[in-house]
């Protein structure tokens, strides 16, 4: 049995370490050529996912259309506003294409292409509110959405307009909070907003555009100078051969051609939803399982690890296992993720691809509970039983191993389960930093549709069926080791 086990925790690894660092070469391979470029989540008519899950929009278009003109491939990663602006920042990412307005504070730290679209920011609110004006807005409070142009404008007016501000990271929950009538009112830039309207957003318009300027394709300041002129002289080419106006007409129409709502009853229902988005449900799950495969594996041994080196007779040791706990466990996920992810690479200027970041974070994590409960499991066996074992002769490795080990891990088993299951929810938080997993999937749906009950209580049956599997294999192999 201890061979078995031995023989299929050593193909894992080998399993593992090639396929990350096969992931790594791909990224390598085509360093030169393809560029990961990071961009929102929803923001049509600029960029949005069709009804194929396919990202496609007006930036997406002008993105794709350049790259071919000037022989460069792009990788497009629907990251969300701001976290595109922070992967950019920290060098994840060689460029942003999101709508992303040209300000004088977002020069100092980036490059801008030239201009290719103008914007604004308006007030929008559901019709009957009665809300006209800034002045209406006292006592309110305001819908914004994170790191944007329009959040910063807000915030430069809550004080003299006597608002308060909600943040929101999505554009669609942005709106949502404003149709439910949590918020009073949002502000959104013009074109974006227009276009929600017209799409069957039941919200007004209800200022003038302010803040007027520019939107910008954006790459980190004085790098990929390359890519930056390619976007420009590809720009130029667009407008000059007409296909710039065909891909803004296509999404925002001609007067003769208006552009009609994309509805489609048919993808409403549970059932309609689940056969529509099957494909990306069942990607998005398989990313789920497989960071939850890597990650539990590269915890156990990592928790294996600290957790043995807390009992072992050192004071240098214990202190290293207790520290390494106290950091781990007490870091939010969220927070360890978004260090590792953006973080470190600010700091070294070195890329870490999202997934082996989420791993990394992962492996700390929960690696430092399984630590705990390692340790805690060996020093729950009664001290009697180590005392007895050393004096009957044997040393203290060989006792840990006969005596103590055996028994400890039976205490283990279940924390062992547990901490698996709950490996398997934190992927979700993984969506954070990008990784199209299920729950970065379902958010992505929503973005679309806006069916949030019901893509939500997918995503979450999903989760439960895997969880249930997952509960039952660990019994059944508990069962057959006899543990
Ligand atoms: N144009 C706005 C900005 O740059 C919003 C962009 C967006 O939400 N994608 O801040």
């Amino acid at each position: 049995m201890k061979h078995k086990i031995i023989t299929l925790l050593s193909i894992l690894t080998l399993f593992t370490t090639f396929s990350i660092l096969s992931s790594q070469k791909d990224i390598d391979a085509h360093a030169e050529r393809t560029y990961q470029i990071g961009t929102d989540v929803t923001f049509p008519p600029f960029e949005f996912a069709n009804n194929q899950n396919k990202y496609v929009g007006i930036d997406m278009h002008l993105m794709k259309a350049i790259a071919k003109d000037q022989g460069f491939n792009v990788k497009i990663k629907p990251l969300g506003f701001n976290a595109a602006v922070q992967a950019l920042e920290s060098n994840q990412i060689d460029g942003v294409i999101a709508g992303m307005s040209i300000t004088p504070e977002r020069q100092a730290k980036f490059d801008f292409s030239h201009p290719y679209f103008k914007s604004g920011v308006v007030m929008a609110t559901k019709p009957g509110r009665n809300i006209k004006n800034l002045k209406d807005l006292r006592g309110q409070k305001v819908a914004v959405k994170t790191g944007t142009a329009g959040a910063d404008y807000a915030n430069g007016l809550k004080n003299r307009y006597g608002f308060k501000i909600v943040t929101f990271d999505d554009s669609n929950n942005m709106y949502e909070d404003v149709l439910t009538g949590n918020s009073a009112a949002c502000f959104e830039d013009s074109p974006v907003m227009k276009y929600a309207i017209k799409q069957g957003t039941n919200l007004a318009i209800v200022t003038k555009p302010a803040l007027s300027g520019s939107y910008g394709f954006a790459v980190d300041h004085g790098k990929n100078k390359a890519l930056l002129t390619a976007f420009n002289k590809g720009l130029n080419d667009l407008k000059k051969n007409g296909k710039y106006d065909d891909i803004v007409n296509k999404y925002l129409g001609t007067k003769d051609h208006p552009v009609k709502a994309q509805t489609n009853s048919s993808s409403r229902t549970f059932l309609g939803l689940l056969k529509q988005n099957r494909g990306a449900l069942f990607s998005g799950l398989m990313e789920t399982l497989w960071l939850t495969v890597v990650s539990i594996f590269f915890a156990t041994i990592f928790g294996i690890i600290i957790g043995l080196l807390g009992v072992v007779p050192s004071k240098f040791s214990t202190g290293f296992s207790t520290t390494m706990i106290y950091i781990f466990r007490g870091l939010p996920l969220l927070v360890l993720a978004l260090f590792i992810y953006t973080g470190i690479p600010s700091l070294t200027g070195t890329k870490i691809p999202a997934f082996v970041a989420g791993v990394i974070t992962l492996t700390f994590n929960e690696g430092a509970y399984i630590a705990a409960f390692v340790k805690g499991g060996i020093l729950a066996v009664d001290s009697g039983q180590m005392e007895a074992s050393r004096s009957l002769g044997l040393p203290f490795g060989k006792s840990m191993r006969k005596i103590i080990l055996p028994q400890g891990i039976r205490i283990m088993i279940p924390s062992f389960i547990n901490q698996f299951i709950i490996t398997l929810k934190d992927t979700s938080i993984l969506s954070i930093i990008g990784l199209l997993e299920l729950t970065q999937t379902g958010k992505i749906i929503i973005a679309r549709n806006l069916e949030g009950f019901k893509v939500w209580t997918i995503i979450a049956l999903i989760y439960l069926i895997i969880i249930t599997l997952l509960t039952w294999l660990s019994n059944w192999v508990q069962r057959r080791t006899n543990l």
